[in-house]
């Protein structure tokens, strides 16, 4: 296998997208396994896919928490542009989805509160991941969520909004703003988690179409087929936190991604939020 900076010994391909490629990898240093996030070759001489990927490496690596993979290091030998973080040992959402959708109520709901509090932290510390959907949930052999690619994440303060080439991002899981154009913020984020769910739960998308633009008006002007018609066994607290997360108006959506997991949490343990009974008795 091919080495990487001294010490990665690259294993095997495990994926990747348009823009990178991800392979698992041996440290040989620390004796661990490691997962290498490569720059495609065909975008190695571009100023702006260069800054874009050294962006994902930052916004990730300024994060720190247990639903978040880490990054351990980035580095560049010759044309090839790396970063490396924690190898999550399992699957992602989208191949447990095409495996087994729609969840148990509660399994997809577990995974929905992880993905939460994984925004939450995101969220205080100014990142808007913005490509939130099912490949990038990595669901590791113990049930623990790892949100993954900050491949288009901004700071929120950032005004930077030069996108060269393509569409980036699943217009599957845009909020109406994104599908817009409009610069996004928090609960556009909330808006994509509202949608995975959603997906979890009834092995559908809300919105299908012939093209992204298409799927990007249905988002603006649609209503969706309610979750409940499509799996009776969803709960209507369930269900409420999907409509609440999928409001067109962001004004309408939950506050912030700690108010939706803690709605999402009451639907896991709603003995909680009652009284002791047995206690005085
Ligand atoms: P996209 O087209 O979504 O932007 P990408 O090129 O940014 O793709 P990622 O989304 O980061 O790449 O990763 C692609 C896939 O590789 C993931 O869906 C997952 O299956 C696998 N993968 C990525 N990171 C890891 C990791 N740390 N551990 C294990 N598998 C991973
Ligand atoms: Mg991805
Ligand atoms: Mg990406």
């Amino acid at each position: 296998g091919h080495q990487l900076g001294g010490r990665y010994e690259v294993i095997e391909r495990i994926g990747g997208g348009g823009m990178a490629l991800v392979y698992k990898a041996q440290d040989i240093l620390l004796n661990r396994n490691v997962a290498i996030k490569v720059l495609r070759q065909q975008f190695v001489h571009d100023e702006e896919f260069i800054r874009r990927f050294r962006r994902e490496a930052q916004s990730a690596a300024s994060l720190s928490h247990p639903n978040v993979v880490s990054i351990y290091d980035v580095g560049q030998e010759d044309e090839i542009h790396y970063i490396v973080m924690e190898y999550i040992e399992g699957q992602n959402l989208n191949e447990i989805i095409k495996e087994r959708a729609p969840l148990q109520v509660e399994e997809a709901v577990r995974i929905a509160c992880q993905i939460a509090d994984a925004l939450d932290h995101a969220h205080h510390n100014q990142i808007i991941h913005r490509d939130i959907k099912p490949h990038n949930i990595l669901i590791g052999r113990n049930g623990r969520v790892k949100v993954t690619d900050f491949g288009i994440a901004r700071a929120v303060t950032s005004t930077t909004i030069t996108q060269t080439g393509s569409v980036v991002g699943s217009v599957h899981y845009f909020s109406p703003e994104h599908a817009k154009g409009v610069v996004t913020g928090e609960k556009s984020d909330l808006y994509s988690l509202g949608i995975v769910l959603y997906q979890m739960l009834t092995g559908q998308l809300p919105f299908l179409g012939e093209s992204p633009i298409s799927v990007a008006l249905k988002h603006l002007q649609e209503d969706f087929e309610e979750p409940r018609l499509l799996n009776p066994l969803i709960p209507q607290s369930v269900e409420n936190i999907i409509l609440k997360s999928m409001r067109k108006d962001p004004n309408e959506r939950y506050q912030s991604a700690l108010e939706m997991q803690t709605d999402l949490e009451t639907c896991l343990f709603p003995d909680r939020l009652q009284e002791p009974k047995a206690m005085f008795d």
